[in-house]
């Protein structure tokens, strides 16, 4: 059999830059800066355990059979309340469970795109949306970013003379950007996809993981205030806040596209794992997530301070960023030319791991960038990774 049997758009496909880089990662003495996982020294395995006997003594059985393609109604529930203290007011027939956000990516990606379309994101942006918009053979265009997140004046200049279908964005402590849409951005973007009749595709896997008093309204709460909650599509997961595991996320979905969603998600999978689910709904009903998401944040924070200050200090003269106020990543870029693909050969011979920004670009990428993840390293290791990319250079 030859390669041209696969399907032309998926023959050229690659895999992730970043799970590649992972096997590297894995290497003995190497301190990884790269992959985005969470850290599994705070999982929760004292309520992970209590949920898994609930699961196995309640209605134990409904957790080994097949479920409903929109999930289960009580983690449905449960979902909304959790959206309350997000600001979004939603009922359970606007939610549906995924196996996590980026089966919500891929699913609204199949929904919504036909070939061709044109479906704007943020330079940079989170690689695996990158895929699946390829994957559905979306024309991608994108706008760029500074320190108060997606910069909305050149999306609205873009769209007076082109008609988009889709804005995708990570509104809040992005991946990879690390940064946050500002408020008045918030509000300026929603009118936008009102006013010229485009979808927004808002994925908020990180909104929880907040370093600082401020809160952040989702774009599906300002379109709410608006009047406008059918142009807003919003993702959320369980990944960054519970377990990654799981592969359990979920979608809050306009009426308009709901069904085409539910029979996306029959034709997909049937359902997320019902064990899964009852798992992550028995976990909720403990009362114990506000304390393990407070856990978290206050771990992230922490080191996302250490990586912070060692790069200012070690490296200042040759990177700037922004700090994040929340999330898992920082994003830096170098003062001067520079092609950070090259200099992980460098690097990794010292025994340091990052991911090139390159990767999150759909075009025009910066080489001048890298993204370097801070939550599962630890704090002398943070310090003893700026060292070695500063012997690096
Ligand atoms: N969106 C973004 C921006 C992410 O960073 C991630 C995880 N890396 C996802 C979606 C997917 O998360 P999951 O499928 O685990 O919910």
């Amino acid at each position: 059999m030859s390669h041209n049997k696969i399907a032309h758009k998926v023959q050229n496909l690659q895999s992730s830059a970043i799970r590649e880089l992972l096997k590297h990662s894995k290497m003995e003495g190497v301190i990884s800066l790269g992959g985005g996982i969470p850290n599994p020294d705070l999982f929760d395995r004292e309520g992970l355990e209590m949920a898994m006997e609930k699961v196995l003594s309640s209605t134990w059985k409904d957790a080994f059979q097949y479920g409903l393609s929109e999930g289960s109604p009580e983690l449905r529930g449960e979902i909304c309340q959790l959206l309350s203290g997000r600001g979004i007011r939603c009922g359970i027939d606007e939610v549906v469970v995924t196996s996590g956000s980026q089966q919500s990516l891929d699913i609204l990606a199949r929904a919504l795109i036909n070939p061709g379309d044109i479906v704007v994101v943020e330079r940079p942006t989170y690689l695996a949306a990158l895929q699946v918009l390829q994957l559905a053979e979306a024309n991608l265009m994108s706008v760029g970013t500074d320190g108060e997140g997606m910069i909305v004046d050149e999306l609205e200049a873009l769209v007076k003379t082109t008609p988009i279908k889709a804005v995708y964005i990570v509104p809040t402590f992005g991946n990879p950007g690390g940064v946050t849409l500002a408020e008045p951005r918030r509000k300026q973007l929603v009118e936008l996809a009102q006013r010229y009749d485009f979808v927004i595709i808002e994925d908020d896997p990180y909104g929880e993981i907040n370093f600082t008093d401020k809160t952040f309204t989702p774009l599906k709460a300002w379109a709410a205030e608006m009047g406008c909650s059918d142009n807003v599509i919003y993702t959320s997961t369980f990944s960054k806040i519970l377990a990654p595991g799981a592969r359990v996320g979920w979608l809050v979905l306009p009426d308009w596209v709901k069904r085409q969603v539910v029979i996306l998600k029959q034709a997909t999978d049937l359902h997320t794992s019902t064990l899964s689910q009852s798992l992550t709904y028995h976990y909720l009903t403990t009362g114990r997530l506000t304390g393990q998401i407070a856990l978290i944040r206050d771990a992230y924070k922490h080191k996302c301070e250490i990586l912070c200050q060692a790069v200012e200090s070690e490296l200042g003269e040759h990177l700037t960023f922004h700090k994040p106020m929340g999330g898992m990543f920082l994003w830096a870029k170098f003062k001067y030319e520079m092609n950070t693909t090259e200099w992980l050969k460098k690097t990794l011979n010292n025994g340091v791991v990052y991911v090139p920004g390159e990767f999150f670009y759909c075009n025009e990428p910066d080489h001048a960038t890298l993204r370097m993840s801070y939550v599962s390293v630890t704090d002398e290791n943070l310090k003893e990774a700026v060292l070695r990319l500063k012997a690096s250079l």
